[in-house]
């Protein structure tokens, strides 16, 4: 399926989707979307206010009945065909989402193929999921009616469609805020969506006073907020105030820790590749190393050997591993983190300028001795920037890891038994040891500290999050 252009020369003016059609009201005027690689206008949207939010809010409250009885085989039958449509136009989404936020377009259609498969997990599992209900006393399920699903810009396409699967396998109608700075190819899946019935599914473009809107609307019976911490607080407050539940999923200020007895190529690679896809822009980037001191040199130098080959460019052209920052202020603030760091004494072994332009691009950089206090250690960077740190021991690098605000992922290597018992004490919602294994299926995931709240799930475990059980018991006669 094509969309509407995605050619380079071609301006998207993108539109909010509102109970079933394309709406272009603009109350607080168009604004235009810049192409990190290039600096050139990749489109605009219309922003909305809370009108606009409150027309949406309006329209999904009132499909909400007609979803849920619909009943769990037909919303699946409606999803797969989704996520059909969504696959098919996988390709031009993915043109969509480089030319606003940077990333290669190769990586884009991945992930939203990916996401495609989470979609069609999330129908597939309902069967099972609703099976267990039957007339009578028993463990009953109802959705939470309206679901606002408030997403980054990071991975435009997959945040929203990761959740929107399984919010309305579930029986919730949704309400989409994507992030003002990359809303284009959210937008374009508006149309993707009119096989469902008006109002199941709303996309609404707009900023942070949009998202406000949306959470604080009294219709609205479940938050979904991906984003960062400082305004996951906001979000969390705003819900609680009107006891709605409310999943969070934040920052992350991720560690690797790197033991003596490890080879330590392999080891540069994880980190390379966990520290510099989608340029550092993932909440589960590795951005902290603590390494061995026995193994220090050898890791840091291959390291930067591995930085100094790191293919980066715009995210149009296949050999770019790697695009650039989102935008000037997402640069500025890596580069103040990394100048702090260099200032307080850290090394900058390779890369730790940006570059000139046009784009935002900043290159892949190694930075080692930054103090444990500085920011560059403690607050999340979202940049291709891999700090690490120089320890005595195993455990010092884990009692290290395991500080901070940030707890969303970790990761170790070891080839010491007793070393990999230490590494699962990682306090983080997923830890990875070795590369990972097998783990167990449909395993929730919760993120430790500032990193989020909530259980984040997918096939039925996300039904089983977004649908509010309740037990009907019978008596024998009245
Ligand atoms: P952000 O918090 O600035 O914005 C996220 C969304 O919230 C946007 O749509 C924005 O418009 C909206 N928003 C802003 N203010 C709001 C308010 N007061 N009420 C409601 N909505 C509001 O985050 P960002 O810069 O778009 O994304 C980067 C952050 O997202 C990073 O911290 C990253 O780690 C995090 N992230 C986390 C995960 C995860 O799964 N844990 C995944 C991806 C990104």
């Amino acid at each position: 399926m094509a969309l509407a252009p995605t050619q380079e020369d071609h301006p998207v003016h993108a539109q909010h989707w509102v109970n079933g059609s394309a709406d272009s009201s603009a109350p607080h005027g168009v604004r235009p979307v810049i192409d990190p690689a290039t600096g050139t206008t990749t489109g605009d949207f219309p922003v909305a206010d809370s009108g606009v939010v409150d027309r949406a809010v309006r329209a999904a409250a009132a499909a909400a009945p007609g979803w849920w009885a619909l009943g769990w085989e037909e919303r699946a039958r409606l999803l797969l065909e989704v996520a059909d449509r969504i696959a098919a136009a996988a390709s031009d989404l993915a043109v969509l989402e480089s030319r606003e936020m940077g990333k290669p377009v190769a990586m884009a259609r991945e992930d939203i193929e990916g996401s495609v498969e989470v979609v069609r997990d999330a129908a597939r599992a309902a069967g099972s999921f609703f099976a267990t209900e039957s007339a009578g006393g028993g463990l009953r399920r109802r959705p939470y009616g309206v679901a606002a699903l408030i997403t980054p810009w990071n991975y435009p396409v997959c945040q929203v469609t990761d959740f929107l699967g399984c919010l309305l396998a579930a029986g919730n109608t949704v309400v989409v805020k994507p992030s003002e700075k990359a809303p284009l190819a959210v937008a374009a899946l508006g149309p993707l969506l009119e096989v469902l019935p008006p109002g199941v599914v709303s996309i609404v473009l707009g900023d942070g006073a949009a998202g406000a809107a949306l959470v604080e609307h009294p219709l609205v019976g479940l938050v979904h907020f991906t984003g960062s911490v400082a305004t996951g607080r906001k979000v969390g407050a705003s819900a609680g105030a009107r006891l709605v539940p409310c999943f969070l999923e934040l920052g992350g200020k991720d560690a690797l820790v790197v033991d003596r007895d490890v080879d330590v190529t392999a080891a540069a690679e994880m980190a390379a590749e966990g520290g510099w896809v989608n340029t550092g822009q993932v909440c589960t980037s590795v951005e902290r190393v603590y390494v061995h001191t026995d193994v220090a040199d050898a890791f840091l130098s291959e390291l930067t050997r591995q930085a100094a080959h790191w293919r980066f460019g715009v995210g149009r052209d296949p050999e770019s591993r790697m695009g650039p920052l989102v935008d000037a202020d997402q640069r500025d603030h890596v580069h103040r983190q990394v100048s702090e760091a260099r200032l307080a004494g850290a090394e900058v072994l390779i890369g730790g300028e940006p570059l000139p332009g046009p784009g935002f691009f900043y290159p892949p950089t190694v930075i080692v001795g930054a103090p444990d206090d500085s920011s560059l250690m403690t607050e999340e960077t979202f940049g291709p920037v891999i700090a690490v740190r120089v320890v005595e021991s195993f455990e010092d690098g884990v009692r290290l890891a395991n500080t901070g605000a940030y707890g969303l992922t970790a990761a170790a290597l070891t080839n010491d038994p007793g070393n990999v018992e230490i590494a699962a004490g990682l306090d983080a919602g997923a830890v990875t040891i070795n590369g990972g294994g097998d783990g167990p299926e449909d395993a929730p995931f919760e993120p430790a500290r500032d990193s989020g709240l909530g259980r984040v799930r997918f096939g039925p475990g996300a039904l089983d999050s977004f649908t509010r059980p309740y037990v009907v018991s019978i008596g024998g006669s009245a």
